[in-house]
Formats: C-alpha cells, sequence, structure tokens
C-alpha cells in the first residue's frame, strides 16, 4: 500500500514510512492511495471473526507490505488480550434501536486504547528491525497523553514526551499519565493552555534540529494514519454484529479532531453498509457550523464538560475534503492556503456529497447532562459526557426506524466524575480495578515556562532510550 498527502506535493510512503511521519513535507494529511474493498460475502463472513482476527482482517491490506502476517497477528492479539472485557467492544443496548458500543475498556478507559496500545507495538518492531531510535512528541488536554504512555511505555526504541497543560487537566487524567514510571517516559506540564502545548509540539515538528544526531519525531495524535486505521476496524465489528451487511446501520460519533469519525467514513468507502454517519460536537463547533452553515472557521476555545473534544479546528476534515475535492492535492493546498488566512467554504458538489453522508449536532453542557440523566432514567446506564452528546444526536437524528444506530461510548464515565455529578447523579463512579488505587500512587512531572526554548533545552537534555 502507498500513502500520498492530501496536498499532493510531498513523497509517496510505504506503512513504515508513514507510521513514523507526522505531517507531511507539504503541509498535508497522509491517506492511502486507494481503499480495499470488501465484498457482500466477505463482510457476511466476518460475524464469525473474535476482535483479534476481524483487526487482522481488516488492517492487513493497509500493512501487508511492510508487516509479515504472523508478526501483525502477534502483535494484535497482545494488544486486545489487555482490554477488560472479553468482547473487546461490546454492545450494549439502551433504547429500541439505540445501541451504545463501549471503546473504554482499555487500559487508560477511553477509546484512543484502540489504536495508540497497538501503535506502540508496531512502532518498536519497526524501529527494532531498522536499529533505530525515535522521540516522540504530544500534547494532551488529557486522553491522548494517557493512552499513547501506557501504549509506549515498554518501546525499547522510544522516547516519549507528553506536554499538558499545567493544572488544567483532570485529576484523573494527570495522575493517570503522572503516575507510570520509567526512564523514557517525560510528562511536561506547561504553564499554558493547551493550545500553547500544541503551537509548541506543532512548531518542534517543523524544525526538528534541537534534538541530539540521528532522531526523529513521531506523532501520536490522529495526524498519524496508523491511529485511523485502527480505527476502522471497530465499524465493522459493530455492524456485522447487528446485521450488516443484510441491514443497513448508523453511527453516532462524538468528534473533536474528526479522527473517530473519519475511520467510520472510511469503513463505508470500504463496503460497510452505513446508512448516515452523525457529527455529534460540544459548543466547540467547527464541524456543526460547515455541516450547517457551509463555513469552516475559527472560533475562540470554549472550555466544556467533555474537555477531550474542546478544540478550535478539526486537522482530519482535511482528509475527508481531499476525498470530496475528487483528491486534488492542489486545490485543497488552496483551501487550506485561503483557511490560514480567515473562514472557508466548499464548494456546491462538495457541501451536497458531505450532506448525503453525514449530519451534524451541537450540543450543549446543559442538553449533555439532561442526556446522562435521562439515560440513567431509562435504563440505569451511566454515559460520560462525550458519549452522552452522542446519544444525544442519535436521539435526535432523522434515521429512520427500524435501523440500529449505534453509538461510541468513547470513555468510561469514572474519568469524568465531575459531570456525572452535573447531571445530578448522586451514584458513586468507580474507577475500575487496575485504577483503583490511582489516587495512593506517587506522581513524576515537569512543571515548565510557556517558553519553547525551554521545553525544547529539555527534551534534549533528557533523551535516555
Ligand atoms: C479524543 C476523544 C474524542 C474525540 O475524538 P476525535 O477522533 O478527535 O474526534 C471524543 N471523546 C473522547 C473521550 C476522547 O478522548
Amino acid at each position: 500500500m502507498k500513502y500520498i498527502s492530501t496536498r499532493g506535493q510531498a513523497p509517496v510512503l510505504n506503512f513504515e514510512q508513514v507510521l513514523l511521519t507526522g505531517l507531511a513535507s507539504d503541509g498535508g494529511l497522509y491517506v492511502p492511495e486507494t481503499l480495499p474493498r470488501f465484498s457482500h460475502e466477505e463482510i457476511a463472513a466476518m460475524a464469525t471473526l473474535d476482535y483479534p482476527q476481524l483487526a487482522q482482517k481488516i488492517i492487513t491490506p493497509f500493512v501487508h507490505d511492510c508487516i509479515p502476517a504472523d508478526d501483525l497477528r502477534a502483535m494484535v492479539v497482545e494488544t486486545y488480550a489487555e482490554f477488560r472485557h472479553n468482547a473487546v467492544a461490546p454492545l450494549v443496548q439502551v433504547d429500541s434501536d439505540q445501541w451504545i458500543l463501549e471503546l473504554f475498556h482499555g487500559p487508560t478507559l477511553a477509546f484512543k486504547d484502540f489504536a495508540l496500545q497497538l501503535l506502540g507495538r508496531l512502532l518498536d518492531y519497526v524501529l527494532e528491525r531498522k536499529k533505530q531510535k525515535v522521540v516522540i512528541l504530544g500534547a494532551t488536554s488529557g486522553d491522548t497523553g494517557s493512552a499513547a504512555i501506557e501504549g509506549c511505555k515498554h518501546c525499547k526504541n522510544v522516547d516519549i514526551f507528553i506536554l499538558h497543560p499545567n493544572n488544567r487537566v483532570s485529576d484523573v487524567q494527570r495522575r493517570q499519565m503522572t503516575t507510570v514510571h520509567g526512564d523514557n517516559i517525560h510528562n511536561l506540564a506547561v504553564e499554558g493552555n493547551f493550545d500553547d502545548c500544541q503551537a509548541m509540539v506543532k512548531a518542534s515538528f517543523g524544525d526538528q534540529s534541537f534534538l541530539p544526531d540521528g532522531r526523529q519525531l513521531v506523532a501520536v495524535n490522529s495526524i498519524n494514519w496508523t491511529r485511523i486505521m485502527v480505527q476502522i476496524v471497530y465499524y465493522f465489528y459493530a455492524a456485522v454484529a447487528l446485521g450488516a451487511p443484510a441491514r443497513p446501520v448508523a453511527f453516532s460519533v462524538p468528534t473533536g479532531n474528526f479522527g473517530d469519525i473519519f475511520a467510520g467514513y472510511l469503513a463505508r468507502q470500504m463496503g460497510l453498509p452505513i446508512e448516515r454517519l452523525i457529527i455529534a460536537t460540544n459548543r466547540n463547533d467547527v464541524l456543526h457550523r460547515v455541516m450547517t452553515g457551509n463555513t469552516y472557521g475559527r472560533q475562540p476555545l470554549e472550555h466544556s464538560l467533555s474537555p477531550s473534544m474542546d478544540i478550535t479546528v478539526s486537522s482530519n476534515f482535511e482528509r475527508l475534503l481531499f476525498d470530496l475535492y475528487g483528491r486534488d492535492g492542489a486545490a485543497i493546498a488552496d483551501l487550506m492556503q485561503q483557511f490560514d488566512h480567515g473562514d472557508i467554504s466548499l464548494n456546491e458538489t462538495a457541501m451536497k456529497q458531505a450532506r448525503s453522508l453525514f449530519s451534524s449536532q451541537c450540543v450543549s453542557d446543559e442538553e449533555t447532562c439532561q442526556q446522562i440523566a435521562s439515560t440513567w432514567r431509562g435504563c440505569e446506564y451511566l454515559l460520560d459526557p462525550h458519549s452522552a452528546i452522542g446519544v444525544k444526536a442519535a436521539l435526535d437524528s432523522d434515521v429512520a426506524a427500524g435501523i440500529p444506530m449505534i453509538t461510541m461510548a468513547t470513555a468510561h464515565p469514572a474519568k469524568f466524575p465531575e459531570a456525572i455529578k452535573s447531571a445530578g447523579l448522586t451514584q458513586a463512579v468507580a474507577l475500575p480495578l487496575h485504577l483503583s488505587d490511582l489516587f495512593e500512587r506517587s506522581e513524576r512531572f515537569q512543571v515548565l515556562p510557556n517558553d519553547l526554548a525551554a521545553v525544547q533545552e529539555f527534551i534534549a537534555a533528557n533523551i535516555n532510550a
């Protein structure tokens, strides 16, 4: 499989190279040159596979020229054996036609474990083979950092530096990062906000000369193609369990950076009968504004009860735009250049096509709390605030009755006890057993000023692997 940039000017890469790359050199994002397509019969046959077997089936066409089948199988089996549920991604019914796909049974209790636990293994495998060492650098508002640390803590050839805004992530989220100890794990609490952290990461990827000789940076956010690829699997898993390909399904996806839902779009392109994909946002609604008013533009970041979706720009939307514009890299380069200077609108064909696949809804904090309370009253099922946004958008959608609607439950409610309290629910939300002593574990992190030079100096001085 070859990978090309959405802006058309960067080198074509193979899977191994794309795994080790962040942004393409032309500023675009890497996507597969072609997509595998599964026939009706092939999808029907998926119903007999367990999660690791299905993962191998879906991922193989994307990686087979770089990773031998037996090695991929071993990595996939090991990854999902770490999940605390035998079904890996169980489905739960919460209303007629309404289903929840629980994506929070991984080690850090959010859906990001699905991709990052495998990404860590793939990285180690490839780096060992190449005798190369790399530096992972990422910014987190909460869930990415812990999943990346957990996924990469055993990697021999990786140092991992995660920037989080000092005092601005929840206690559970911070402790999930800072209580994992290892010489190659470095938590940096920056005296700034999430945007400051992200800007430093971006600048560091742009000019890597601060690193010691021969080291390069690897991205763990959803800019990295591997994350999207691995997420395609659970769309097939859920749809087939509910009757696909004979019966079409719909998905509602709580969205920030458009990474999770873009995987759903790819599943559809690969042959899965998905009737509709619902983009569910909190009040940081850049995607809802483009779907309803055809204006894609930045607005100031607002803090919500669903912090993992607090973003101003949805990076992966560019991957969709590339398809909507007939895979014309020059057109996307143009459009993105305009976006650097202000709001953009899509052309009519692109907008029409987007609306034929996706609908959207923006859900306020108040509605989020109401949904948590109402789902609890309906079936005593406790939603986390991100998943509640998905369920609210699913219930309000106009998808026909009889089509199973599957909402992605992206996090475990114990990660966000404040939101549960705001919803007026008083029951204690216990952390799963493996994290029950989280608040007794010792923390290790470094507080650094909001200053790029200081952060880069710290990184250069603390590389161990
Ligand atoms: C990261 C995250 C999201 C948003 O995922 P995207 O791929 O950025 O759309 C939603 N919910 C939770 C709990 C997350 O951690």
